[in-house]
């Protein structure tokens, strides 16, 4: 039996203690902190762990609240119900922690509010991004099977989904109004433009739309059929497979700041489908007042930047050097894009 207070040979070498949080530092602590100190040091027999009390009392970056929830569509939700750090100093935020860890590179240097904010929108300019992965939240999220699918392919966050193997799945759909029935991009072969039922809409658009419609009911009606063979005894593993992918899952979704802006980044691009896009946005509302600097400089450097190919590059250097700014290419579509970008920076 190894003596645990004894250094054991094998361990893996411990870095300087200023690189090691975990050490135990001696810090400056206010007096009334002596007493929490002594305790902790009783409950551990004064070894091995030692408790250092905080410099200033601790508050709750979601006020002390279980959830924070959005609702979204007829029965959608997004809840943040955790966040690390959860506890910050009293007059901090949660951008607190990347600060921290970001010292860990930069040296300690002055602590003003001012000159983090400035670390943190030079960390995120520079793409410096695993301080922000110190910051991670937990969301609940109810959204149709639909947008799971495309939600799912950020493989960097913790998932754990609702099971239709061990559950019955519940009889709630995703369901847009006969109003809100989109056409098809010409432009766009994975995006919607116009809908069918605004504007003067033709008796063949209104007929479309109600179409839509009945297709929907069809396909909820399945479920009544689902839930019959399951009171039939065909298992519910199985019984599942005949349900639309309108229905609504939910699950617990982890994931670090860092590829949550990276989700964000993706999901809330006009790219993206109306209804993640709308999840995305409620998931930036959520975290924002949270992490309230690093959610300004994604503001500044990404949701509110407009990216520029070398040929982009040399079309602006040609036009301010008296040129034309076309682009030096035939490919439709980087022209297309380059005119949007042109009209975005009030060049066209
Ligand atoms: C508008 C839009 C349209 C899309 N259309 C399609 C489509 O038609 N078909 C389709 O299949 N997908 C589609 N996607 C999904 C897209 O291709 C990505 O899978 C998704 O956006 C997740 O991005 P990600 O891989 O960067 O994110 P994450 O999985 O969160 O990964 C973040 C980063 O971590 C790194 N990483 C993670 N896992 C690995 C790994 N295993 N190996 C190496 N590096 C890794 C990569 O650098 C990656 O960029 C679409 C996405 C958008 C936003």
């Amino acid at each position: 039996m190894p003596d645990p207070t004894r250094p054991n040979p094998h361990a893996a070498p411990v870095p300087p203690a200023s690189l090691n949080p975990a050490r135990p530092v001696e810090v400056p602590v206010p007096e009334d902190a002596g007493a929490a100190r002594q305790a902790g040091a009783a409950v551990n027999g004064g070894e091995r762990v030692r408790r250092i009390a905080a410099e200033s009392a601790w508050v709750d970056v979601m006020g002390g609240a279980s959830r924070h929830e959005i609702r979204l569509y007829d029965h959608g939700f997004i809840a943040l119900i955790d966040a690390m750090p959860r506890l910050v100093p009293a007059g901090q935020t949660a951008d607190a922690a990347i600060v921290q860890a970001a010292r860990v590179s930069y040296g300690a240097g002055t602590r003003r509010v001012n000159e983090d904010r400035g670390l943190i929108r030079y960390l995120l300019r520079h793409r410096h991004t695993t301080p922000f992965e110190m910051v991670e939240f937990k969301f609940h999220v109810s959204m149709p099977i639909f947008i799971a699918r495309q939600w799912i392919r950020h493989r960097t966050a913790n998932v754990n989904e609702y099971s239709g193997r061990y559950s019955v799945m519940p009889d709630r759909f995703y369901r847009p109004g006969p109003d809100q029935v989109r056409k098809q991009s010409r432009a766009n072969r994975q995006g919607s433009e116009s809908l069918f039922g605004t504007g003067e809409q033709t008796p063949e658009e209104a007929l479309t739309a109600r179409r839509f419609m009945e297709y929907l009911d069809e396909a909820e009606r399945l479920h009544a059929r689902y839930t019959d063979l399951s009171e039939r005894g065909v298992s519910r593993e199985l019984a599942r497979i005949g349900l639309p992918v309108s229905l609504y899952t939910e699950w617990y979704w982890k994931c670090d700041l860092h590829n949550i802006l990276r989700f964000l980044s993706l999901r809330m691009d006009a790219h993206a489908q109306e209804e993640i896009r709308a999840y995305a946005v409620a998931m930036h509302d959520l975290i924002a007042p949270i992490v309230p600097v690093t959610m300004e400089a994604f503001a500044d450097y990404e949701l509110g930047a407009v990216r520029l190919t070398r040929l982009e590059v040399e079309a602006l250097r040609s036009r301010a050097a008296g040129g034309s700014d076309a682009l030096a290419t035939d490919n439709a579509r980087e022209r297309a894009e380059w005119e949007r970008k042109r009209a975005e920076l009030g060049l066209a």
